[in-house]
């Protein structure tokens, strides 16, 4: 039976789904936005769980404009919670310990920064430029600066951002910047100095009752939502879509002008019956990292390490059984109880898929080393975990080409929008970005 035509049908009600609808409905369209599960937010979810507020699934936004520009929209800019100073100081664990990012004494006394990297710096400037269309983030690093450079300092940002491995992540398709400033101005180093000063100044934030006060902000002016609804098929029509979905039980048809796709990829390259079979095979296979938070929380008088910053990411060749700690309560301290310090522990992405096989395994070893790094010297007063079985898209080597074969769909099906984090890319201020 086929239900009320609407202008714009949003398969998914994640950040993407929420933004896509939200944008389309402010136009004057009729929208309607389809999520599988009973509520709305994707992998954002924000809970309380023993007097802890806990973010399962990302922990804060870096803004951009356009996220400015919504929170506005929403009313929702005074209810920002934000920590400059602590949010910007970032550590790399090093040796065993957490080493402060900043150019003091104990920095530089430490050994992080070798000659050689210094050299590479100072020499970046001089190198040739490529003409390579894609190489991973890996490559292009060696190429412009070095192995040392790579290992110590551009590994755990990948880590932090895609819990992936710079050797596969295509440069282009993740750092999108830096690709463009090789491109642009011939030197990374260049670029730097020709930045534009007034760009906008990203900084990260949360909001007063967590990140759900986005989502629950975006649900609130939508007319039309359906949960607990699984999108089954989509098929293109002579005129517009048509939605297959089971609700409850029960299957139905939706028809709709135009369709914005926030599924993830898997899903999206299943139930679209357009596709190409080899192109639908090539989406389906886009690897996913898996990814456990484990959230611990300690009296304030047992953590030694200061907490002056957001937290620490480990470098690959630091070999931890954990990908790094936010340290939770020292940027909002509101998420902890009185008298306890609040961590939030990633273990897992995709050189640690054993979390999904061996979860316990993963959290005794990863809270033993943390409880090292840290020099803790107590017993946690809380304990939780949560996996995410396919968190983060890796837009691994030959991700560009594949994302030109998906744009070429889109062309040949006007009123089809394929979006999602795995298109435009993953973080929130980009799902935001690609979808107003
Ligand atoms: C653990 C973790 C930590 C992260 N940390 C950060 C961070 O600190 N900062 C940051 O900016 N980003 C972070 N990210 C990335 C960011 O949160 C995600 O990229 C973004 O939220 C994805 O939003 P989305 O709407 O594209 O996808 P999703 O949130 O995955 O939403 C897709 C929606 O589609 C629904 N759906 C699936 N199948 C169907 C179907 N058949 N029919 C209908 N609906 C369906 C799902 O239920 C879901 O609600 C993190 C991600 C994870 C997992």
């Amino acid at each position: 039976m086929k239900e009320t035509a609407y202008d714009t049908i949003v398969l998914g009600g994640g950040i993407s789904g929420l933004v896509a609808a939200y944008s389309h409905q402010k136009k004057g369209k009729k929208v309607l936005l389809l999520e599988a599960s009973d509520k709305l937010g994707g992998v954002i979810e924000t809970i309380i769980k023993e007097g802890y507020r806990l973010e399962q699934g990302p922990n804060s936004i870096l803004t951009n404009a356009e996220l400015q520009q919504l929170m506005e929209e929403l009313g929702i800019a005074p209810k920002i919670r934000k920590n400059e100073s602590i949010a910007s100081t970032r550590y790399l664990l090093f040796k065993d310990m957490p080493l402060k990012m900043k150019p003091d004494w104990t920095f530089f006394k430490s050994g992080f920064l070798t000659p050689s990297m210094v050299w590479a710096f100072l020499t970046e400037l001089f190198r040739k430029k490529s003409t390579l269309k894609e190489e991973s983030i890996a490559s292009f690093i060696r190429r412009r600066l070095n192995a040392d450079i790579l290992n110590r300092m551009i590994n755990p940002l990948v880590t932090g951002i895609y819990a992936g491995d710079p050797e596969k992540l295509s440069l282009r398709a993740t750092f999108k910047k830096l690709y463009a400033m090789e491109q642009d101005y011939g030197s990374l180093v260049g670029a730097m100095f020709k930045r534009d000063k007034n760009a906008h100044k990203r900084e990260a934030m949360s909001f007063d009752k967590g990140l759900i006060t986005l989502i629950d902000a975006l649900g609130a002016t939508l007319n039309h939502v359906k949960l607990n609804t699984v999108v089954t098929a989509v098929k293109s029509l002579n005129e517009g879509f048509n939605i297959s979905y089971n609700s409850n039980g029960k299957t139905a048809d939706f028809v709709g002008k135009e369709i914005v796709s926030t599924l993830p990829a898997p899903i999206f390259s299943n139930i679209c019956s357009f596709l190409e079979p080899d192109l639908a095979k090539e989406i389906a296979a886009i690897e996913y990292a898996p990814m456990m938070l484990l959230y611990l929380a300690y009296p304030t008088g047992a953590v030694g390490q200061a907490l002056d910053g957001f937290g620490y990411l480990n470098a690959q060749q630091e070999n931890q059984p954990y990908l790094g700690g936010i340290w939770t309560s020292a940027i909002f301290p509101e998420v902890a109880k009185k008298g306890t310090h609040l961590f939030t522990l990633f273990v897992g992405g995709v050189h640690n898929k054993a979390i999904l096989t061996k979860p316990k395994e993963a959290i005794i070893k990863a809270k033993l080393a943390f409880e090292k790094h840290m020099n803790i010297s107590s017993e946690t007063t809380f304990q939780h975990h949560y996996v995410v079985e396919k968190a983060i898209p890796q837009f691994n080597l030959g991700y560009y080409k594949l994302m030109e074969k998906v744009d070429a769909v889109e062309k040949s099906y006007p009123g089809f929008q394929i979006s999602g984090n795995w298109r435009t890319g993953v973080a929130i201020g980009d799902c935001v970005a690609g979808n107003l």
